[in-house]
């Protein structure tokens, strides 16, 4: 068999130590080329150790002469960059695989050079595609590129879509609804005035799944499903209106997908993103992943139940934003990360998140962006407006 080569995008992350993971139990079926780190050096040290890329890149130049330096002797083939260069340099390196796992805004324009190429793109980094859907789609189509998604509910969709799908005519493969399960985060049990007072570390505890403290505090407030109903309704071209979201709190089925005769197939699996991951690295081949099979006796049972809106806000934006269309995704995700950073930097109360995202939706509503410059500024002008309004209400939490 082939060596397939990787490169992976925010290596150091919950995303990228699964991808790693992945294939380090599959050392004869893939190489890696290149790795990127941003501000972990300790832990991007001993990846290019055990891996060997050619390329490693960190946040800025005295990162990558600490990195370059810890390094030498080692033997390794490993140039070290840094910076925007450095990340256009991983996202462009001759790899038949790019994992695109850096979190938020940051992650969209590597993750655009990486499409432009034309090769398999693993997508974990959804805010790309809540940003700049039109855009990223049409370089897709452009450059030829396969999109295969990591997320779990969009890898299950994907599995569970008829193999020749089309993408925006799943109604003529039969399909009728597309139903992403929630496990409905840590707080999904709380009266609406507990939430006032939350910590981030309790944000973070997250009942199934472990991940960065960006996303857990989405999945906390529900903005990650609602940022993955945009997610969705890019990646297969289906309308609002056949888009479903069901609170699971086991997360042990990932998602559904509803067909006109009444079936209903879902993915089921233990909530480990190493499964998607594999899935998406050796489609359409499996490999192993190290994740334990289901026990079903052992679970017993799985419930389902509708979301709750009124103390979770933030879904209800995500279905605006996307009936609204031109760039409501936009500045949803800018208005949400700058709230989530507020929030993790104890500036603001979690039930704030919602209002800023309501604030900044109403004042830029009908905002276009034409190109990737002018979603980069329109980005930074939401987030400087979303900072005032979050500084202006401060004095806040301590
Ligand atoms: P994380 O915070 O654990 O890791 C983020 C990675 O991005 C790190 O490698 C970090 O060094 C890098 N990074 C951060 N800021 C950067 C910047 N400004 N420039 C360049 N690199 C930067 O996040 P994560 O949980 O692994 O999530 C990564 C992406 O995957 C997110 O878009 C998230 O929504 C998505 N995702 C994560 C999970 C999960 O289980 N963790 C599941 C589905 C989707
Ligand atoms: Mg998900």
């Amino acid at each position: 068999m082939a060596v397939t080569t990787v490169s992976v995008l925010g290596a150091t992350g919950s995303i990228g130590t699964s991808t790693l993971d992945v294939l380090r139990r599959n050392p004869y079926a893939f190489r890696v080329v290149a790795l990127t780190g941003h501000g972990n050096v300790d832990l991007l040290e001993s990846q290019c150790r055990e891996f060997a890329p050619e390329l490693a890149v960190v946040a800025d130049a005295e990162r990558a002469a600490d990195l370059r330096q810890r390094l030498a002797g080692a033997g390794l083939p490993t140039e070290v960059d840094y910076g925007a260069q450095g990340l256009d340099a991983a996202a462009g390196a001759d790899a038949q695989i790019t994992v695109a796992a850096i979190v938020g805004a940051a992650g969209l324009r590597p993750t655009l050079t990486a499409v432009a190429r034309g090769r398999r793109i693993l997508l974990a980094n959804k805010e790309s595609l809540v940003m700049g859907g039109a855009l990223f789609m049409a370089a897709v189509e452009r450059s030829g590129a396969e999109l295969l998604p990591v997320d779990s509910e969009h890898n299950a969709i994907f599995q569970c879509l008829p193999g020749n799908f089309s993408r925006g005519r799943l109604v003529d493969s039969g399909v009728s609804r597309v139903v992403l399960t929630a496990s409905g985060g840590p707080f999904r049990d709380w009266a609406a005035d507990a939430l006032e007072g939350v910590t981030p570390e309790q944000a973070c505890a997250h009942p199934n799944w472990s991940m960065g403290r960006k996303i857990s505090v989405d999945s906390a407030t529900l903005m990650n499903k609602g940022l993955e109903v945009i997610e969705a309704a890019w990646l297969f071209g289906v309308e609002p209106a056949h888009l479903d979201v069901v609170i699971h709190p086991q997360s042990i089925v990932h998602s559904f997908v509803e067909y006109a005769d009444g079936s209903m197939l879902a993915q089921l699996g233990n909530p480990d993103m190493r499964t998607p991951i594999a899935h998406a690295l050796a489609w359409p081949r499996r490999i192993p992943a190290g994740v334990p099979p289901l026990d079903l006796v052992r679970l017993g049972q799985l419930e389902f139940r509708a979301p709750d809106t009124t103390r979770f806000r933030c879904l209800d934006f995500a279905f605006r934003a996307l009936r609204e269309g031109g760039a409501s995704g936009a500045i949803l995700n800018a208005a949400n990360e700058a709230a989530v950073e507020a929030f993790l930097q104890h500036r603001m109360p979690f039930t704030r998140i919602a209002d800023i995202i309501a604030a900044a939706l109403d004042e830029f509503g009908g905002t276009d962006a034409a190109d990737l410059d002018a979603l980069l500024a329109l980005d930074r002008d939401v987030r400087s407006r979303a900072r005032a309004m979050i500084a202006q209400c401060a004095g806040g939490v301590q």
